[in-house]
């Protein structure tokens, strides 16, 4: 089997495509060398269902989902501070009040858990 051969199948620019190794990055999580059907014309990428669900499943084990943002921890009289992205709020329907749990789960990683 050749690592490249062109499909019987056409892009919707009316391209061929060409089952290819190809550099994936997903979610801005970098998947390495992955097979996917590139158009000879356009240069789209269509990456198969499998593979589709293969990112899917990885994106969400690391919890990702698109919105991990860099920040910086913040003082408050005694205490440490730290500002949550209005974008990870929306998301996990944070709102002021919102009881929460904090706890280390890793010498270098700090869960914090919604209650109500
Ligand atoms: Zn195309």
């Amino acid at each position: 089997m050749t690592s490249e051969s062109v499909l019987d199948v056409r892009c919707k620019c009316g391209g061929r495509l060409k089952r290819s190794a190809t550099e994936v990055e997903f979610f801005g999580i970098d998947f390495g060398t992955k097979k996917a059907d590139v158009c000879t014309k356009c240069g789209s990428e269509y990456l198969s269902q499998e593979l589709m669900e293969e990112l899917e499943a990885e994106v969400k084990r690391r919890g990702l989902f698109g919105l991990e943002r860099r920040g910086r921890v913040a003082k408050s009289g005694n205490s440490l501070v730290i500002r949550i992205p209005k974008e990870i709020a929306d998301t996990l329907k944070m709102k002021r009040d919102l009881p929460i749990v904090i706890y280390p789960s890793e010498p270098r990683k700090l869960v914090v858990e919604l209650e109500g």
